[in-house]
């Protein structure tokens, strides 16, 4: 249970003062919902007042009050046109105050012409003149603050508004017991956590700001640590495996360095009565697949059941293909499970995996539906990790009495600190080695004035035997006009190339999608039109030549990913990055790193740096780990504090029970990490 002191920060916003349902929209659009909501709801930039005699005193661009005499108002000719309003200093220089739309009733009749008015705002130039954009009069009782904090901007409420409300969140905000390491906070000389929290919500703020990122990565790094105790507490079916299976398993080439040290590792955890959690991490194309096979195959071999979860229906399929091979030979029974099969298939389905006939289980989330009964699931694989929640992983782990092993596999390369905040609880596998014998892609950026060279390009490629695909942008999932993009794409393609093109896109149903993937892989369609649905996994090694178009929209470790369907057979492979006309200096430097490096971790290191974490976490998962106060360079410079500063408070009082244990409580249920604290009781 929460504890009472955090009571008053939970209630919700309409229980301060003021608050009725009208303004509760507006703020739930902000995210804001609980009072606490509000304390971490810090201010964009602050602006600062000056009092001037006259407008010579002020600089362009300064935030000014002033006093007034107003002389006249001129409503512009159409109803969409400005109201300007003259008014000169006490010098008799001349400033314009522009209202726009509904401000001008208002502004009216706070400044009648004639009167003398003091008002504020900033301070603008236009064209010769100097003029006010919406400035506020502050006669009478109205005071306004020489310094005020501008929030972000916010639909149906006021700065100010917010302001009153953070100033009302803030007198509930109780000083808590320190839950930081003393040697941690005098190093970073960080104030205790209300006067940080104080401090945060004025200008020159960034010491008690850093403070409260640290309790948000602190609460992070304590949350994974604890759900890792409470899982290494379970007991689970060790794996070791006769051998029969993975003895007689003849791979059609030889493991890499990088796959037989990670199937060492993983074998080394599947032999624990504790369940495993590892993270397979390695570039795409790095031989994951033969790794999770060989996990499988000691699960089998020592009679239990794997089950590999996919994203995508593709790709379940795909897997089903390409382990069924890899197999060969072997008597391993591996089917496939996904939300497309009903009826007799299906029931016949979960009769076998119930009754133990299937050994291997491949499928999307559809596996791990309630009716699914395993007869005994002993390993669990997932497939593209992030495009799963960590509530999902844990889930899986969970559901079980006695938890299967978890192997989570991921292809995009994260640098280490990124690691630490998304995966935390793993034990991690890096594949940094590829496969001997890969001819590198070769990556050029061209100008989409070009097109038609391309297309005539893509004609001679075809001509010689070669297949291709063809990525449009698909800036905003569910955004129809992408779509329709793809589509005029396609027909374009198809007009010059005829029934050799085929399309795929999100939209498509399963097997309408299946359909036109096992066309182009049998080699039927030689040029493939597709969104990103063929980012992750699809595997046609005769396809050598791949064109991005609008590249710059892309993110580059998903550019990366897309890259990674050409180059893998035998043919040298080309992957033609279309750009727009005007870039960014940042969207160049992007490119022309992509040219440059196929190296997966180098582009993940930079496209942190360029792009920022939030992003790149944006893009990777489900948003459970984002976090909301810590910004990028603090997750980087303090995760590995936070990590051991953890560590060293689990190892000292795992139960979190003495002192600082309760305090990291407060810190864990402030950070919304409930779930955490659960285990220590489950424990
Ligand atoms: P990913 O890590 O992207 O899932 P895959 O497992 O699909 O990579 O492997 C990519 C390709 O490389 C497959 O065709 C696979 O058969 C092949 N491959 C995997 N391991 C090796 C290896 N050690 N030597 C040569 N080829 C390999
Ligand atoms: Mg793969």
């Amino acid at each position: 249970m929460r504890p009472d002191i955090l009571n008053p920060l939970f209630a919700e916003l309409t229980s301060l003062k003021g608050i009725g349902a009208g303004l509760a929209k507006p703020l739930a659009r902000l995210k804001l919902e609980r009072v606490k909501d509000l304390l971490f709801h810090f201010p964009s930039y602050f602006v600062h007042r000056r009092a001037v005699d006259g407008l010579d005193d002020a600089q362009i661009g300064e935030t000014i009050i002033l006093s007034v005499d107003v002389l006249d108002h001129r409503s512009g000719g159409s109803a969409r046109s400005p109201l300007r309003i003259h008014a000169v200093d006490a010098r008799g220089d001349v400033v314009s105050l522009v209202f726009f739309g509904r401000n001008s009733g208002w502004a009216k009749k706070q400044l009648p012409v004639g009167e003398a008015r003091r008002i504020t705002g900033k301070l603008e130039a236009y064209g010769q003149e100097r003029q006010i954009i919406h400035p506020e009069v502050v006669d009478g009782d109205h005071s306004v603050p020489m310094v005020e904090p501008v929030y972000p901007l916010a639909d149906g409420i006021s700065n100010r508004r917010i302001g009153d409300l953070v100033r009302h969140a803030m007198e509930r905000a109780p000083a808590f017991p320190e839950w930081i390491e003393p040697s941690v906070k005098a190093k970073f000389d960080w104030p205790g956590w209300q006067e940080a929290l104080i401090a945060a919500h004025q200008p020159d703020g960034a010491a008690g700001q850093a403070r409260l990122a640290y309790d948000e990565l602190f609460s992070n790094q304590l949350a994974y640590l604890l759900v890792r105790a409470a899982s290494d507490k379970r007991r689970t079916f060790p794996i070791h495996g006769d051998g029969r299976l993975v003895d007689a398993l003849t791979l059609p080439f030889a493991l890499t360095g990088a796959q037989a040290r990670s199937i060492n590792e993983i074998e080394g955890d599947l032999q624990q009565e504790r369940p495993m959690l590892r993270l397979l991490q390695g570039d795409v194309g790095s031989g994951k697949t033969a790794v999770a096979l060989m996990a499988m195959l000691r699960a089998v071999e020592s009679g239990r059941q794997a089950a590999l979860l996919a994203p995508t229906e593709i790709l379940a399929r795909q897997h089903l293909a390409s382990l069924r091979e890899l197999a060969g030979s072997l008597p391993v029974q591996i089917e496939i499970l996904t939300g497309r099969d009903k009826g007799r298939v299906r029931e016949s389905t979960l009769m076998a995996l119930a009754d133990g006939s299937i050994d291997i289980l491949i499928g999307t989330h559809a596996i791990f539906q309630e009716a699914v009964r395993y007869k005994a699931l002993g390993l669990i694989v997932i497939d593209e990790q992030h495009r799963f929640g960590v509530s999902q992983r844990l889930l899986l782990a969970n559901k079980a009495e006695r938890p299967p092993h978890l192997l989570a596999m991921t292809a995009t390369p994260i640098p280490r600190t990124l690691t630490l905040a998304l995966y935390g609880e793993m034990d991690v596998s890096v594949l940094d080695e590829l496969p001997p014998g890969r001819t590198p892609v070769e990556t050029v950026v061209i100008s989409d004035e070009k097109l038609p060279d391309i297309v005539a390009g893509i004609g001679r490629h075809i001509q010689a035997g070669g297949q291709a695909y063809w990525v449009c942008p698909l800036v905003e999932e569910n955004d129809a006009s992408d779509l329709a993009a793809a589509e005029e794409r396609a027909a374009m393609l198809t007009l010059r190339f005829g029934n050799r093109v085929g399309l795929v896109h999100g939209r498509m149903k399963g097997p309408e999608k299946d359909a036109v993937m096992e066309r182009f892989s049998s080699g039927e369609l030689s040029l493939l039109v597709a969104t990103t649905v063929i980012e992750v996994g699809v595997n046609v090694p005769n396809a050598s030549l791949m064109i991005v178009e609008g590249a710059d929209r892309f993110g580059l470790a998903q550019l990366h990913q897309l890259r990674g369907r050409v180059g893998r057979g035998s043919a040298k492979s080309t992957c033609v990055l279309l750009r727009g006309g005007s870039l960014s200096e940042t969207s160049r430097a992007r490119l022309a790193l992509m040219r440059e490096t196929n190296d997966g971790f180098r582009i993940a290191e930079e496209d942190l740096r360029l792009r920022g974490a939030g992003e790149l976490m944006g893009t990777r998962q489900s948003g459970e780990e984002g976090f909301s106060v810590a910004n990028e360079e603090q997750v980087r410079e303090l995760i590995g504090y936070a990590r051991d500063d953890a560590r060293m408070l689990i190892e000292r009082d795992g139960g979190l029970e003495g002192p600082r244990g309760e305090a990291a409580r407060i810190a864990l249920y402030l950070f919304e990490r409930d779930s955490a604290v659960r285990t220590l009781r489950s424990g």
